[in-house]
């Protein structure tokens, strides 16, 4: 208990009953029933459940072997955030181990947890405390040698906020270990797929639901990388994080590849399983996956050779200078009409069809827009204009048949076409046209900061279909 704080004044905590804690300075009472202290108060964050790392396997031996030398003789008192993957007892069993706080958003999941540590003997072996909250305020200041997380950066909507936290209750000449999916190789593995998808289309068009899946799969991870958001298993760019805890002031930043996969078989395997996709057909990908190595996977840096990249952070001894470097400058975005679109987007003519139905619901406008947006560069929404007022439709469903009717020739990046689907209903609050022909444009926005404009009629008839075609 003496890791924590209130969240609300940052008082001390004491314990009141046995399943109840309070404030000693506010007086605010927690609940800490069957020894999980539920400091996740109503106006904190939501209480999703919390994402587990599928398997139990061996996470700390893998993560110590990427490690080598940096591993150190111990890891004194130790902040695991995020539950599940063994992770807990592992860090228990290891001797490493002086102490132990797990935090997780979800109180069932710190109650596995817990049930894990205690049928594997290991609950009194050293002092081990389980709290919901999030990695934030309710963390004492300088109060642990070891930071370590499976989850906490993939699951983070502001990794820059997050570092902060790590740095602020680190120990000095503590460290921060990091996992993290690697964005570059998500990708190489992405493109790698669609193109082998693409080719057996070519092959074979009739229907095969083994192959439906690894597409719906590819739909999901072009979400995750496109549109990173809360609650996803949003891959990271390594890189970025890495001078982002430089700036918190971490001392050194070092990005390790976690199970080296230069080639991409164990991923690709990996992944089919986790589809339930059967052995023929992930046989037959798998002899498919030689021919497209060379294309992505062989581009890779040494160190983004893996699935998942490991950060190990240290946080400085003494007092340091923080360096402030100029990051990047956004890109200023251009607006390109219908002629010029192809320059925009990668040198291919944008290509789309889009249904969009408009009506007025109570206190706004719901429009329903539903088709598929193509291009040379990956295209992240669609973006419907109705009397001034802007909704945005991300791009990336499952649309099989764009691929197999449009990108025949392969064209366009296989994984651009099987993923070009557009389907949501958007709802624009407080939005009411005075006549029934409010104005319509329609935009895409496209990764590399453009925007195509795409030729429509000017109006959209509430009630009425409108397609937009290019
Ligand atoms: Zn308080």
């Amino acid at each position: 208990m003496n890791r924590f704080q209130c969240p609300r004044c940052k008082g001390a905590l004491c314990a009141a009953t046995p399943a109840q804690v309070a404030c000693g300075a506010c007086g605010t009472g927690f609940d800490a029933t069957n020894g999980i202290l539920d400091l996740a108060s109503s106006d904190a964050a939501p209480r999703e459940a919390g994402h587990k790392p599928a398997e139990e396997v061996a996470w700390l031996d893998r993560i110590a072997l990427a490690a080598g030398e940096r591993w150190p003789e111990t890891l004194g008192t130790v902040l695991q955030i995020g539950c599940g993957g063994g992770l807990s007892s592992a860090l228990i069993a290891s001797g490493q181990t002086h102490e132990l706080a797990i935090i997780d958003p979800s109180i069932a999941s710190l109650n596995d947890d817990r049930t894990a540590v205690e049928r594997a003997g290991l609950i009194d072996r050293v002092p081990v405390s389980f709290a919901a909250c999030p990695p934030g305020a309710s963390l004492r200041d300088v109060g642990f040698d070891t930071c370590i997380s499976l989850t906490a950066l993939e699951q983070s909507d502001n990794p820059r906020r997050l570092l902060a936290e790590l740095f602020r209750c680190l120990k000095p000449g503590g460290r921060a270990i990091l996992v993290a999916p690697n964005q570059r190789y998500h990708r190489a593995l992405g493109a790698t797929l669609a193109e082998i998808v693409a080719l057996q289309f070519a092959d074979n068009p009739a229907p095969d639901p083994d192959r439906d899946r690894l597409v719906e799969r590819l739909a999901l991870m072009r979400l995750a990388d496109l549109h990173q958001g809360a609650g996803r298993a949003n891959p990271i760019d390594a890189d970025v994080v890495r001078e982002t805890a430089v700036q918190q002031g971490f001392d050194t930043a070092a990005v390790l590849p976690l199970d080296p996969d230069p080639d991409g078989s164990a991923a690709t395997a990996a992944l089919l399983k986790r589809q339930g996709v059967g052995l023929g057909y992930t046989a037959a990908t798998l002899a498919l996956l030689p021919g497209f190595r060379r294309r992505y996977f062989d581009l890779l840096h040494p160190a983004d050779r893996s699935a998942a990249t490991l950060l190990w952070l240290t946080k400085p001894v003494g007092p340091r200078l923080r360096t402030f470097r100029a990051l990047p400058q956004a890109r200023p975005l251009s607006v390109a009409p219908g002629h010029e679109m192809a320059s925009l987007a990668g040198g291919l003519p944008v290509r789309c069809w889009l249904d969009l139905l408009a009506r007025r619901s109570p206190n706004g406008l719901t429009l329903t827009i539903v088709g598929w947006c193509l291009a040379s560069v990956d295209i992240l929404a669609a973006r419907v204009i109705i009397d001034g007022s802007a909704g945005e439709a991300a791009v990336w469903c499952d649309r099989s048949d764009v691929q197999q009717t449009l990108n025949g020739a392969g064209l366009y990046p296989a994984w651009n076409a099987l993923c070009s689907g557009v389907d949501a209903t958007l709802y624009y609050a407080g939005l009411c046209p005075e006549g029934d022909h409010p104005t319509l444009s329609v935009q895409l926005l496209i990764s590399n900061g453009s925007i195509a404009e795409l030729p429509c009629t000017g109006r959209i008839p509430l009630g009425e279909s409108v397609r937009v075609v290019a």
